[in-house]
């Protein structure tokens, strides 16, 4: 049995072919460009052999599971775009699960990443702010696709506003932009090049005070939502990717002190926070797992695999 797994984000698309014990048998990736429906269109194409059982899709945000629609912020032309639909007729006959991207992630960790605890929290920690949960095996999307966003998660009861609407959610801080805003904004500067969360990292990790304050605050941000979050789903295992996260202990380390600090109950003083190991196919993983759910294929867990070596 094997599934077709998309990874639709906001500046590239992924695709690959996985079976049912888990295994990555192929993949590719192509930048989204002028015309993301004929990027999919391609992509799908080059993959859609016959024997194809399922697919599984995982979309940036925001996403509609019950229309099977998508509108991901950083591509305007698809703004309530038939997904499901438009895959349902690139690869006929076959079911086809939508998700949102950060709930893949954490759904192939979950499968693939060597996590050992039924039930896992991901966070995906870039520009925004994602998340997704599986709880005692199963993928939690909640009523309307959207459970684990604790990108939205409120940390400052009169903090700055949020895209989304509401004040003080998570990403204000922890977001890779947000961060980069509060660092100028406390007078960080730089000698050359465009002060972003690339520039911010390579500067904290140089020693300097500002950006590395700036790390500390959304570490502090992080730690609050995911004691806040773990208070109310005892969940253990706590995984984090994305760009800002791919700084590794820059982020972790300030994050792990910030949660034993703030640590009260027992089952909060031994979560388990650590990097995503699966890197940039944790996506597809989780992609695919949705696809072999839908077909009530049992998930087999495995001990931890490196992350692929296909182009
Ligand atoms: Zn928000």
């Amino acid at each position: 049995m094997t599934v077709l797994a998309l990874d639709i984000g906001g500046t590239k698309f992924a695709v690959a072919r996985v079976d049912a014990s888990g295994t990555l048998l192929d993949r590719a990736e192509h930048p989204v460009g002028q015309s993301p429906t004929a990027t999919l269109r391609g992509l799908v194409a080059d993959f859609a052999e016959p024997g194809i059982t399922g697919v599984g899709i995982g979309s940036a945000g925001p996403i509609d599971t019950v229309a099977g629609t998508v509108s991901p912020i950083n591509i305007p032309r698809w703004r309530g775009y038939p997904l499901v639909a438009a895959v349902q007729r690139l690869v006929p006959g076959v079911p086809v699960s939508l998700a949102g991207d950060a709930q893949c992630m954490a759904l192939g960790e979950w499968w693939r990443g060597g996590h050992s605890a039924a039930s896992l929290l991901g966070i995906v920690v870039s520009t925004g702010v994602g998340g997704g949960l599986v709880l005692d095996g199963r993928p939690w999307t909640g009523r309307t696709g959207n459970a684990g966003h604790i990108g939205h998660v409120l940390v400052d009861q009169d903090g700055e506003p949020c895209v989304c609407g509401a004040r003080g959610c998570l990403e204000t801080v922890a977001g890779g932009p947000s961060m980069v805003r509060w660092a100028l904004a406390q007078g960080w500067t730089l000698a050359t090049g465009r002060p972003d969360a690339k520039a911010l990292a390579t500067a904290a990790r140089d020693g300097a005070r500002i950006p590395l304050a700036a790390f500390e605050r959304a570490a502090t941000a992080l730690a609050t939502a995911i004691l806040s979050t773990a208070a109310v789903l005892d969940v253990r295992d706590v995984v984090i990717g994305g760009g800002v996260a791919a700084s590794g202990d820059l982020l972790l380390a300030p994050l792990r002190t910030a949660m034993a600090d703030r640590a009260g109950m027992p089952h909060l003083r031994d979560l388990h926070v650590a990097s995503t190991t699966l890197d940039r196919d944790a996506g597809l993983y989780g992609a695919a797992a949705l696809a072999l759910l839908a077909s009530k294929t049992p998930l087999a867990r495995s001990p931890r695999i490196p992350p692929s070596t296909l182009p």
